[in-house]
C-alpha cells in the first residue's frame, strides 16, 4: 500500500508513465530527488554525527537506501554540511544507496494536522547501485 511509485508525499509529481512498473525502472540519479522530495523526517530533525539541530531552511545531507525489488526509499541518516560523507563507502549487495542534499522544509499531513519537517531542493551527491561490491 505505502510502496506506490513517487508516492508517499505530499507535492510530489505523478510518475510520467504510470503503466511503468516502479521496481523496473533504472533508479539512477533521475527520479530520486523526486522519490524523497517531502519525505517526512520527523518533528525535529538533527546530524546523525554532530546531533546539532537541523531547523527549517538548514542545508541538510540524507543517506537513503532501498532494497532490490523494493520501490520505497527509506532515509536512514541526516547530516549536517559539515559532517556529510562525501561518498558512499562501501556499497552494499542488494541495496541501492544514495546521499543526497538539500535543505529541511516542511510538509502538513492532512490527516493528523501535523506539520514535520521534510526533505526539499534534493540533488543526488553519489550512488551505488545494488550490484555494488
Ligand atoms: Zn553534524
Amino acid at each position: 500500500m505505502d510502496e506506490g511509485f513517487c508516492r508517499g508525499a505530499g507535492r510530489l509529481m505523478p510518475p510520467s508513465n504510470p503503466q511503468d512498473p516502479a521496481a523496473e525502472l533504472p533508479l539512477g540519479t533521475t527520479c530520486l530527488p523526486q522519490l524523497l522530495t517531502g519525505q517526512a523526517i520527523g518533528e525535529t530533525a538533527s546530524c546523525s554525527m554532530c546531533d546539532s539541530k537541523l531547523d527549517l531552511g538548514d542545508v541538510v545531507f540524507a543517506y537513503a537506501c532501498r532494497r532490490v525489488n523494493r520501490s520505497h526509499w527509506t532515509v536512514r541518516r541526516l547530516y549536517c554540511w559539515g559532517c556529510c560523507p562525501s561518498r558512499i563507502e562501501s556499497g552494499t549487495l542488494s541495496i541501492t544507496e544514495a546521499i543526497v542534499s538539500g535543505r529541511v522544509g516542511t510538509r502538513t499531513d492532512p490527516t493528523a494536522r501535523e506539520t514535520k519537517l521534510c526533505l526539499t531542493e534534493l540533488v543526488v551527491r553519489d550512488y551505488s547501485p545494488p550490484d555494488h561490491k
